[in-house]
């Protein structure tokens, strides 16, 4: 019935339609879940779900749990900086050892470009890339296309500008991969040194944020991510956030009806303004709802989940 019936998610890149839509399809089926009173079905009783995170995050860990949890399966969470990475372990071998425990899925989140693939080539075990560096962020991307169908009512042929520190950014990459799928019309928009020379080939290339947001019924903000930036990419933040800040002044360029979406962690007043953040074309706080759905959906594909009267 699915047309997902891959392994691992390990990124966007390479997915056919059908697959993407039948994410986004079954994550929007999970939904009322999270609606109910009590929020839990059996789908993934018995299995056993492992995050091992080398680096920060509040939403995404939070929210793969909470989908775990209301799937009734049992989540473990491990953090690189209590694990033993701190005694010299390699990550090949604290997956292997995690994967000797038997886990029904492993979500994994890694600073290296591509170390979701190398550990899905390495442990038998289904892989969930929940970020690898500035490569992939596949369940963010999901959960944006989710937000966007709901609010837009559609997702082909949307105008969308991706504004802010696109070279560092794997949300943007994930975005990009099934935007082009879905026919988006992309445009990048940031100052020259945080626009990757690949960009050019994603969609339109802007150095300025009104005529990049011009007409767009989506915009999507991006952070800053100094922990990536190994130099300085432009003279200091107050500059920045004078030639790049999203206003409600700046939003007036933008299509009527146009969205406001960030994958947050969100910097008030440097890529975003309060009042546009909190204002009424934000969806930043239904991203963050989508996300649990989008997890469930993941984990009930990738960990062979049963059916709610199946399980009952
Ligand atoms: N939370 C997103 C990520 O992990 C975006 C960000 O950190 O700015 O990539």
């Amino acid at each position: 019935m699915t047309a997902f019936t891959r392994e691992h998610l390990l990124g966007l890149e390479g997915l056919s339609l059908e697959e993407l839509m039948a994410l986004i399809d079954t994550a929007s089926s999970f939904r009322e879940i999270s609606e109910r009173d009590i929020k839990k079905v059996p789908t993934l009783r018995g299995k056993t779900v492992v995050s091992l995170f080398y680096e920060p995050s509040t939403r995404t860990r939070t929210s793969f749990e909470i989908a775990a949890k209301r799937l009734s399966a049992d989540f473990v969470s491990i953090s690189a900086s209590v694990s033993s990475a701190t005694k010299g372990e390699t990550l090949l071998d604290t997956a292997r050892n995690i994967a000797a425990m038997r886990p029904d899925c492993l979500i994994m989140r890694h600073s290296a470009a591509g170390a979701a693939h190398f550990l899905a080539q390495r442990v038998p075990c289904p892989i969930v890339n929940a970020g690898d560096g500035a490569h992939e962020h596949p369940t963010q991307a999901l959960l944006d296309l989710l937000t966007i169908r709901d609010h837009v009512g559609r997702l082909d042929g949307l105008d969308v500008a991706i504004v802010g520190d696109i070279l560092h950014s794997r949300v943007t990459r994930s975005n990009v991969h099934a935007l082009k799928l879905l026919g988006a019309r992309i445009r990048l928009v940031g100052p020259p040194t945080l626009l990757p020379a690949e960009a050019a080939a994603w969609g339109e290339v802007c150095y300025d944020i009104r005529s990049g947001v011009r007409n767009a019924d989506v915009i999507m903000m991006l952070r800053i991510q100094r922990e990536r930036q190994g130099r300085n990419f432009f003279p200091t933040l107050e500059e920045y956030s004078r030639y790049f800040c999203l206003t409600r002044s700046v939003l007036q360029e933008a299509r009527p009806g146009v969205v406001v979406l960030h994958p947050g962690p969100i910097n008030r007043g440097i890529e975003i303004a309060s009042d546009v953040a909190d204002g009424p074309d934000s969806l930043i706080m239904d991203q963050v709802t989508n996300g649990v759905a989008v997890r469930m959906a993941v984990l009930y594909l990738l960990a062979g989940g049963v059916d709610d009267e199946a399980a009952a």
